[in-house]
This record gives C-alpha cells, structure tokens and sequence, in this order.
C-alpha cells in the first residue's frame, strides 16, 4: 500500500529565515514538493512568475478565493496570499511529502483542515537578529521592514500552538533539525503500521501458527 504523503507547514516571522531553510531542506530532500503559493505583491527582483510565487491580480485572487481555489489564505502585510489546493492534495495522494511556507493564519486554517499537518515554527535567536536579517535582506521599503518588525512580537505568542520549535541561529544547524523533524514524523507509529501488517501477511512463519 504506497505511503499517502505527509502535509509539512514552515512559519514564523519575516525575516526567521522560513525561506532559506526551506530551500536548504529541498536540497537535502529532492523527493519532497514546495507548494508555489498565489500572491497579490509585486515581484522581487529576481522572482520568477510560477517558480517563487504565482503573481495575481486581487481582483483574480478573490475570484478565484470565493471558488474554493485554495487550501487557506490570507492577507499577509497588506496582501493576499494563497496555497492552490488541487495541487497540494494530488501531491499527497500520489505519496509525496508537500512543504509550506505561510503566515500564522494560514498555518492554523492547514492545521483545521488537515489535523495531521506538522506545524513548525522558525524562531530567530533575537529580536535584534532578525531586524539586521530583514534589513540586509534588502527586498522591502523602510515602511515593509517596519510593518514586518511590528507584527514579530505577535507571532512569537502563536510559537506555542506549533508542533516544533526550530532556532535558526546556525543556518547549517536548524536545516539538520529541521531535516531530522522530517524522519521523526515519517516514523510515527501511527504511520508505520501497514510496515508490521506487510510483515505478518509475508513473513515465513505465517501458516505454522494456523
Ligand atoms: P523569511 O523567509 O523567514 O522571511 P529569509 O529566509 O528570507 O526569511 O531570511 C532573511 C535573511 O536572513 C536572508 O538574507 C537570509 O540569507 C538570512 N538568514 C537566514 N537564516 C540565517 C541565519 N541562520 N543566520 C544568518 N542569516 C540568516
Ligand atoms: P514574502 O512576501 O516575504 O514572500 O512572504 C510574506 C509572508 O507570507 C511570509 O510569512 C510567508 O510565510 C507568507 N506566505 C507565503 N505564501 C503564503 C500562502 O500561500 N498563504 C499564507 N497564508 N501565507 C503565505
């Protein structure tokens, strides 16, 4: 019986680093989907339409919204966002593990949907830490970073919600955290068990115990 594929979500405040760590473990994991989300921002330079996002008008996003196009959505720093759900659940029902990357309020509307979603949350080593981050990251205007910053302490509350906790302080160290999250919940019992049935329906000694 393949294995139905696990539903990974990854949040936590601009800036924590969701994005490189999640790209860190794609690597370690070519087996595992990014699910490309809908935005209504305007694209980074160096952001490639289908590839880091698909980039939507709102009037098409909340057509598409009020027709059940999405998982969850959200609007995020003063734009929406959106998982594409036809996408996530052929992923899934063909046995591939699926990653995303979303707002807390995205995360909890998953987690309401999808009960056995592994919510994870990135957390920078400091405040301070992740000002300097989102300031050399250099990608928003002065008033973004600060929409971003003010909205951290409000994030930091939901952590306790989570599934796990994952410090970004050493780049290389949380993506080996995060990739050993991963193994851990492949080898939940509860997902494991069709392993033992298989055993027993081919294992030599069936048939002498009848
Ligand atoms: P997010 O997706 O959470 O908004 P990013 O992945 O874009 O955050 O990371 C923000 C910035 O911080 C990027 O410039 C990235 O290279 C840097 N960064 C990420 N993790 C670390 C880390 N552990 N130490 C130092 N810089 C980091
Ligand atoms: P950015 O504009 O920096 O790429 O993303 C801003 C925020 O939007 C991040 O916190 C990211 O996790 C979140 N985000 C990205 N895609 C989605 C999505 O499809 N749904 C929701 N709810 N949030 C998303």
């Amino acid at each position: 019986m393949p294995r139905k594929g696990l539903l990974f979500v990854v949040s936590g405040p601009s800036g924590a680093g969701k994005g490189t760590l999640c790209q860190d473990l794609l690597r370690r994991r070519p087996g595992l989907r990014f699910s490309v989300s809908v935005t209504t921002r305007s694209p980074r330079v160096g952001e490639v339409d289908g590839v880091h996002y698909f980039f939507w008008s709102r009037e098409r996003f909340l057509e598409a919204a009020g027709r059940g196009y999405f998982l969850e959505w959200a609007e995020v720093y003063g734009n929406y966002y959106g998982t594409p759900v036809a996408e996530v659940e052929s992923a899934l029902e063909a046995g591939s593990d699926v990653l995303l990357d979303l707002d807390i309020r995205g995360a909890r509307q998953v987690k309401e949907k999808v009960p056995d979603a592994v919510l994870i949350f990135i957390l920078p080593p400091s405040l301070e830490a992740l000002h300097e981050r989102i300031s050399r990251r250099g990608t928003e205007t002065e008033q973004e970073r600060r929409l971003r910053l003010e909205a951290a302490s409000g994030f930091l509350k939901a952590a306790r919600d989570f599934d796990y906790i994952v410090l970004n302080d050493i780049l290389e160290e949380a993506g080996r955290v995060l990739d050993a999250i991963i193994t851990a919940e492949r080898c939940r019992t509860s997902r494991q068990l069709h392993l033992i049935d298989e055993l027993i329906r081919t294992g030599p000694s069936r048939g002498k115990e009848e």
